[in-house]
């Protein structure tokens, strides 16, 4: 006798089919058939089989590619979920969504926000995840946000032109075009001048924290953008918790205030990370009782890292999806 068919290997192999070719064999059909009457309590059991990217960037932002090219990257890469999390803006996330509808592209997009709060002295970033982009409070914030971004930009643009970098402001707005305007496309004028050997140096030289064009930001609080967050009905996920530089103690505290302002999740998973980074992050979830995400933090084409690369949730983990009602989209056909 043969043995019993699992009722999720069929979801696997039929989420599988799905999203992969459409084609539809006979065992397909028959698949599709004994998944029109299963129930499924939500899709973390299909995660295995899932290309799921959590955080990426646009234009928007400060991304490389418009929202239809990161769409078709995604699709390039086989990615089933992926998030659009541009700093404190949502305007490339409807282009995407209706790019996806109308190229009938397989790819669930998340609709999610990255903001930039401040704690400490300290810029720490929380993602939004799978928010309401027309949120009144939400939208709020983000023109509360993008002010302090524009007042921010006008003092660096004086402060660099005292070290004698002329109309740089002005430059790096018109580089940012339509997006949001952020000290990466200040460095990205330095570097292509001529006045810095890579992007990283005009950080280290110029605008990063204790530099000499180092403005500090006016961003809200991690409390602010958590509330925000949840009220726009998303989830709260500290971003790239290990690229803050902050000793192992002070990284505890930063988690500790985060429970405390409700937040949601950690990024546990990043592209280029130890396996001892992710295993800290991963033990400060079970600890604290938070949920974790993965995501590339893709901004534009590199070797070092791409969409969906090296993204795979821990076994112990309780993924941050585990808090979304609504299963992906071909999901819902099981
Ligand atoms: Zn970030
Ligand atoms: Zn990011």
């Amino acid at each position: 006798m043969p043995p019993p068919i699992q009722r999720n290997s069929l979801c696997y192999l039929y989420h599988y089919q799905f999203v992969r070719s459409k084609i539809k064999s006979p065992i397909e059909e028959l698949i599709m058939n004994l998944m029109s009457t299963a129930v499924l309590d939500d899709f973390a059991n299909l995660s295995p089989l899932l290309r799921i990217d959590l955080h990426s960037h646009t234009t928007c932002s400060d991304g490389g590619l418009s929202p239809e090219e990161l769409i078709d990257r995604a699709s390039n890469f086989q990615i089933d979920i992926l998030a659009i999390t541009d700093h404190d803006t949502v305007a490339g996330l409807d282009v995407a969504a209706n790019y996806i509808l109308e190229k009938n592209i397989p790819i669930k997009l998340i609709k999610g926000i990255e903001i930039s709060t401040a704690w400490q002295g300290f810029e720490i970033h929380i993602v939004g995840l799978n928010i309401d982009i027309k949120n009144t409070q939400l939208l709020q914030l983000i023109d509360q946000q993008q002010e302090a971004r524009e007042s921010r930009a006008i003092a660096i643009g004086e402060k660099l032109e005292r070290c004698g970098f002329p109309d740089v402001y002005h430059k790096a707005k018109e580089r940012a075009g339509a997006g949001t305007i952020t000290r990466a496309h200040f460095a990205k004028i330095l570097y292509q001048q001529g006045d810095v050997p890579s992007l990283q140096k005009a950080f280290d030289k110029y605008i990063g924290k204790g530099q000499r064009a180092y403005v500090k930001p006016n961003w809200c609080s991690i409390k602010q953008a958590v509330e925000v967050i949840h009220a726009a009905g998303g989830s709260a996920v500290m971003a790239h918790p290990i690229r803050y530089d902050l000793s192992s103690k002070w990284l505890r505290r930063l988690i500790v205030q985060f429970k405390e302002d409700c937040g949601d999740a950690l990024e546990v998973v990043l592209p280029q990370m130890a396996p001892q980074q992710r295993d800290l992050m991963l033990n400060y979830c079970l600890e604290y009782g938070l949920h974790a995400s993965m995501g590339s933090d893709f901004h534009y084409p590199s070797k070092w890292s791409d969409l969906g690369r090296n993204l795979k949730m821990p076994e112990r983990a309780s993924p941050v999806w585990h808090l979304w009602a609504e299963p992906i989209e071909p999901i819902k056909l099981c």
